[in-house]
């Protein structure tokens, strides 16, 4: 034998000798010279003698290569079954004949929803699904077992252990054993769950397109050419929109429903999505298969076969002929009422000048008329006519302003202001009014508000002064206060201030605040009727706030009062100090008023400049003060005082206390107070204030007391004695198309002027002539005037002057925006608003007239 066969061999021989047992069927295994695998089966049975002793053995050995190749065979046969099937995306089984699982794959048992076979196998249908499943593959078993046919591709679905529904593809072929017999069946089944739920999808989706109201229209992109598209789907919609048929349209290009009027800038525009696979939306005009002309809304979007690659477009199309038909009604109609509006705007600039014609007569000669000689009841009639006058043209103002708000046409300036002067100024305006109510006027503006600011100084004038005037129209009893304060510094470059108006009047019903705001609306009926005005204040106040970008707020109690207050964010700039002189002189001062908010802002004032206050509510109590030996350098005295006013506790200190030299300035309302004058005079009051006080007039007054009487004694007699300039043969040209107001301003002139020379032209060429001929010092020239209007007969004017410039002065209407910059653009150096009254023209010639002269003149 060969080595390996002849090891084996000796060591079973060994065994038996050694042990004396016999060696029964040992398998054994080795090489054989033909280097294949070979199997022998040996038994070896111990010989012995007589003594038991062995002696030799005897060996039967069998070659059972072929056998054991065989049974290895089917041991991997059946492994590799299994592990076939076990690895089979599709689920597996085997049934025996009476319809239970023998065998299952491991995607079987997953799909049935169980953890192992074990919990499969034995079992029937109708121990793992519901009634309904298990008949139906009962059916189909029975059907394999007794036709003995296949059964293929059956689509059906079942719940599984984990309540989880699957749709299923499934196929059953009978199993039979070598006589051919049927045995069992094994069963192959699909999971097309996803591949149903996609069918579900695409079928919910293909039944909204074809039920769409919108036209729907799929088209293919020819992969040659990006530009060109078929139609190969349309929805119904798209078919009644159209008119054209699916057989029409399918392999034809979108553009069949272009035409003529199809806009191709548009299209253009679209092509460029198109090129670079965007979607996009565009309105053109299509034709229907009629030719019928209609409106589309079409939106296209790119679709991907999933791997980006672009292979169709959709477009949704709708029909908005009708929108388009209201869409070009409406703006007609806007077109219209702009058109309308601009027409209003203008009817109403040119009424109102109308109107303020005439008016500014009325308004000139009732004020000439007041200031001539009259008996009472005259006097009382013309002031009457002279109040009216006046009211209609703020109303007429109002009206104006609130249309040109409107129509948009109002714009907001935005130029230098000085904050203190425009407080001073609306303050002022204001002050008459109130003293007439016995209404105390504060004027409150913060001493760390910066001077100047950058604002539309005219309308925060206007909206101020409408809402001081109401305060005090709805004020009987209290005070009135503007405040003026900054609420955050410099915040790039600008800072936050709040205008505030308060009252202690009426006060406004809460469910009213909002309506107040609205145009020509009033708290009630009621008030209209007791108070007058138009309503239109706040409105036009509310919309210039807004213009400005912020809000008028309002806080109010009824029978308390009202603030209305405004924030604005403004570019701001401390002004220069103005050095007062002679206030170091000041240590101690006395301030005797009984209202505490005035109290306040005097003493706030006087800090500034560091002087110390000492208060009193009223005269009686300043007197006891300085009886009870307090010294002051200055007292400033209230008027209008309970218990003890300013005046007597004034005669008081100068007769009884003897203080006949302590300095007094005496705060008041108006100015023009007969009796408070002469008693001034008398009781040696150094300065006298109008209230309400501003810091400026209160620093100069006290500045002012530090100088003797006696320099001012001979100041005043310097000027006294210079011969007034208004005595000159001044010549004046007055140039307006209404012979009423020539006739107004000429009485102006002439009462201020007696000895002027009045020329008069009734338009600008007449204006030119007479330039020439007489050579006038000065002209009065209206704007709006036939055949030559004011701008240009300025212009004219100054081509043709030498080297004097001569003082061109506007009577503007005041309603055109930009007039005022228009009449400076032609050359004009001033302007006057109208309705005019004297003083207007006064100033007007004091700055330009007898400036130019000498500076002495006295009105
Ligand atoms: P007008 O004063 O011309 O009536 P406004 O628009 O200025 O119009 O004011 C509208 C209404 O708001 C007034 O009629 C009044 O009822 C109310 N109102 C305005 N300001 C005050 C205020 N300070 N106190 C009380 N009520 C006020």
């Amino acid at each position: 034998y060969p080595k390996e066969i002849a090891d084996i061999y000796h060591q079973s021989d060994q065994l038996v000798f050694q042990t004396g047992l016999p060696q029964i069927n040992r398998e054994d295994s080795f090489i054989d010279d033909q280097n294949k695998k070979r199997f022998i089966l040996t038994s070896k049975i111990p010989i012995k003698n007589e003594n038991g002793e062995i002696i030799g053995l005897v060996g039967i050995d069998r070659d059972i290569t072929k056998q054991k190749m065989a049974e290895e065979t089917v041991k991997y046969e059946r492994n590799l079954l299994r592990t076939l099937i076990d690895n089979l995306p599709d689920a597996v089984y085997v049934k025996d004949k009476d319809f239970r699982k023998i065998i299952a794959n491991t995607t079987e048992v997953k799909f049935m929803g169980f953890e192992s076979e074990d919990e499969v196998l034995g079992k029937s249908d109708y121990e793992v699904y519901t009634k309904e499943v298990a008949d139906s593959s009962f059916t189909d078993d029975k059907y394999v077992f007794t036709s003995g046919q296949p059964q293929l591709n059956k689509e059906g679905f079942f719940i599984d252990n984990q309540n989880k529904k699957h749709w299923t593809l499934n196929s059953k072929v009978p199993i039979r054993d070598e006589k051919g017999m049927i045995i069992g069946l094994v069963g192959i089944g699909k999971d097309i769950t996803d591949r149903k739920d996609e069918e579900f999808r695409l079928k919910l989706f293909e039944s909204v397109i074809t039920n769409a109201t919108d036209a729907v229209a799929v088209t293919e992109i020819d992969p040659n050419d990006v530009h060109n598209h078929k139609i190969i789907f349309v929805n119904e919609s798209y078919t009644k929109m159209t008119g054209y048929s699916k057989e029409d349209v399918i392999g034809k290009s979108p553009s069949i429903l272009q035409g003529p009027k199809t806009d191709k800038t548009e299209l253009a525009r679209v092509a460029e999505y198109i090129k670079n696979y965007q979607p996009c939306e565009f309105e053109v005009i299509n034709y229907k298969k009629n030719g019928e002309e209609f409106w589309s809304a079409i939106s296209i979007s790119p679709i991907t076969d999933g791997n980006k690659n672009y292979t169709h477009w959709i477009a949704i199309k709708r029909d908005i002929t009708e929108h388009k038909k209201i869409e070009q009604e409406l703006i007609k109609a806007k077109e219209k009422a702009e058109s309308g509006s601009k027409a209003k705007s203008e009817f109403l600039a040119n009424m109102s000048h109308e109107i303020r014609t005439p008016l500014n007569s009325v308004i000139g000669f009732s004020d000439l008329l007041h200031k001539s000689k009259l008996d009472d009841i005259q006097r009382q009639y013309v002031s009457a006519v002279f109040n009216s006058a006046n009211s209609l043209l703020d109303i007429i103002n109002e009206i104006l302003d609130f249309s040109k708000i409107e129509a948009g046409k109002l714009e907001i300036e935005n130029e230098k202001t000085d904050i203190f002067e425009l407080g001073y100024q609306v303050a002022d305006v204001i002050s008459y009014q109130a003293y007439k109510k016995d209404l105390e006027l504060l004027l409150n503006i913060g001493l760390d508000v910066p001077r100047f600011i950058w604002t539309d100084a005219v309308r925060i004038r206007q909206v101020l002064i409408n809402l001081l005037g109401n305060a005090v129209k709805f004020t009987t009893t209290g005070e009135v206060e503007l405040k003026i304060e900054i609420l955050q510094k410099d915040i790039e470059g600008k800072s936050i201030f709040r205008f505030s108006v308060r009252d202690t009047g009426i006060g406004i019903n809460p469910e009213n605040q909002q309506k107040i705001f609205e145009a020509f609306s009033q708290e009630d009926a009621s008030i209209n009727r007791k108070f007058g005005g138009t309503g239109l204040g706040l409105a036009i106040s509310r919309r210039l706030i807004n213009l400005m970008g912020s809000e008028l707020k309002l806080e109010s109690t009824p029978q308390v009062g009202s603030t209305f207050y405004f924030d604005l964010k403004l570019k701001a700039m401390d002004g220069e100090a103005i050095e007062w002189k002679n206030l170091y002189e000041y240590k101690k001062v006395l301030i005797v008023d009984d209202n505490v908010n005035n109290r306040h802002i005097l003493k706030d004032m006087l800090a500034l400049r560091l002087i110390n206050c000492d208060e009193a509510e009223n005269g009686l109590e300043a007197c006891n003060k300085l009886e009870a030996g307090n010294k002051y350098d200055l007292v400033l005295m209230d008027y209008h005082m309970p218990v003890m006013d300013g005046i007597t506790a004034i005669e008081k200190i100068r007769n009884e206390l003897k203080l006949t030299e302590l300095p007094i300035m005496l705060l008041h309302s108006s100015a023009d107070d007969a009796s408070i004058n002469s008693a001034c005079q008398e009781l040696n009051v150094h300065q006298r204030l109008v209230k309400p006080i501003k810091i400026e007039n209160l620093f100069d007054s006290l500045s002012k007391i530090g100088i003797s009487n006696n320099q001012r004694k001979i100041k005043l007699k310097e000027i006294d004695v210079k011969q007034p300039a208004h005595l000159k043969e001044y010549k004046v040209l007055v140039v307006d198309d209404n012979m009423f107001n020539i006739l107004l301003i000429k009485t102006i002139i002439t009462q201020i002027l007696p000895n002027a020379q009045i020329s008069e032209a009734s338009n600008g060429n007449e204006a030119v002539e007479l330039y020439r001929s007489v050579q006038p010092d000065i002209i009065f020239m209206d704007i709006q005037m036939p055949e030559m209007n004011g701008y240009d007969a300025a212009k004219v004017i100054r081509s043709i002057e030498k080297l004097n410039r001569i003082p061109i002065i506007a009577l503007t209407a005041g309603t055109l925006k930009d007039e005022k910059e228009r009449c400076l653009e032609a050359g004009m150096n001033d302007y006057v608003s109208k309705p005019f009254v004297s003083s207007t023209i006064v100033s007007a010639i004091d700055k330009w007239l007898v400036s130019t002269f000498e500076k002495s003149f006295v009105i």
